[in-house]
């Protein structure tokens, strides 16, 4: 059987990067998958969070899933921490990997800077946690965005050296030899990285200090106007072929962005706007970013206006997670050898 997880962190204001490169491909899932949709708000306090923003985030995550079209009837919304086991999975897979691989994470390096001995240890272990939120449903693929292959990966050695440490464990159990499946990521479409709107080399982060790098879901249309029109470019018209776009990151992104809410290809967009000037492109670019942002917008704060609401989904969607959760680490015990 299929089954999809993934999660994204309550960490700060989401952003058209969380929306193309994650949120809008869960949509179309629900048709031909089993769906898991977390906020993983245990991943989120890796860097510590005010803890009434903390809320705030988490609810305002599960209204964009909402607001983007996941029916928690069909798919499963909750957060992250409710489930205990995926903590308790997690330490069985502190114990597993290795702290060698932890520290080739491109995503700790980038987040960890200059100053890698006095950030949180939670930040270094990360990758286990997102393994255990992915394994203890034993999901089979993993709709992300380009900056999570790595991360996919580590789930999948971890997977590989869990299943083989405790083999005979295994086997001795009566359980299938691959306990843990080897689990694939779905990276596709025009919108796997988006970069920052400041600086066409570092992708567009909610932990991004600028506001102006980003398009927050909640942006007015003012304010996603603006941000376009202020993106860093170059000064050259755009081309007409893709090709020409090699060398040109901030450019290659915003025809990335426009092709992704167009639901073109960039070849498609550039036929179009090929030796235009961003005094065209980018008025273009807002108006369609806002013709796709605003209606959601509207219906994620039609939805937040009634909090009540949107923590009863979170505790229904809990309430069908743990069982899928508590069988996995019930076998888990055994096959680690801990009793009761
Ligand atoms: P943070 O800076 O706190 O890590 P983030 O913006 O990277 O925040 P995450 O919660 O870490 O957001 O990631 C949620 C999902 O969004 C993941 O699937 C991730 O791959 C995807 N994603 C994040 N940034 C981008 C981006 N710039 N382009 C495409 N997908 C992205
Ligand atoms: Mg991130």
């Amino acid at each position: 059987t299929n089954r999809i997880f993934s999660g994204i962190q309550p960490s700060g204001d989401l952003h058209l990067g969380n929306y193309l490169g994650a949120i809008r491909r869960f949509v179309p899932l629900q048709d031909t998958h089993e769906c898991i949709y977390c906020v993983v708000d245990m991943h989120a306090i890796t860097v510590w969070q005010d803890p009434e923003e903390l809320r705030r985030a988490t609810r305002e995550l599960t209204a964009a899933y909402l607001a983007a079209g996941i029916d928690p009837k069909r798919s499963i919304i909750f957060n992250q921490s409710r489930v205990h086991q995926h903590a308790e999975l997690a330490w069985v897979f502190n114990c597993v990997a290795r702290i060698g691989w932890m520290n080739r994470m491109t995503q700790f390096k980038d987040k960890a800077g200059k100053n890698s001995e006095n950030v949180s240890l939670g930040l270094l272990a990360y990758p286990s946690l997102m393994a255990a939120d992915i394994l203890v449903y034993k999901a089979t693929h993993v709709p992300v965005g380009d900056d999570q292959k790595q991360h996919l990966e580590l789930t999948r050695d971890i997977a590989a050296k869990f299943n083989n440490d405790y083999a005979a464990s295994i086997r001795a159990e009566g359980l299938e030899p691959e306990f843990f499946p080897l689990t694939e990521p779905l990276i596709a479409g025009p919108a796997t990285r988006i970069m920052s709107l400041r600086d066409g080399s570092k992708k567009m982060s909610k932990s991004d200090p600028s506001d102006q790098s980003r398009i927050s879901l909640l942006d007015d249309a003012d304010a996603i106007s603006k941000k376009i029109k202020r993106a860093t470019t170059d000064p050259e018209p755009l081309p007409s072929e893709v090709e020409g776009l090699k060398g040109r990151a901030e450019a290659d992104n915003l025809v990335g962005i426009y092709a992704a809410l167009a639901d073109r290809t960039k070849a498609e967009v550039l036929a179009e706007y090929g030796g235009q000037g961003w005094g065209v492109f980018k008025p273009a670019l807002a108006d369609l970013a806002v013709a796709v942002l605003a209606p959601m917008a509207d219906e994620m704060r039609r939805l937040l206006a009634d909090p009540a609401t949107i923590d009863g989904i979170l505790a229904e969607g809990a309430e069908r997670a743990r069982p899928i959760a508590q069988a996995t680490m019930k076998d888990v015990r055994r096959i680690v050898g801990f009793i009761g």
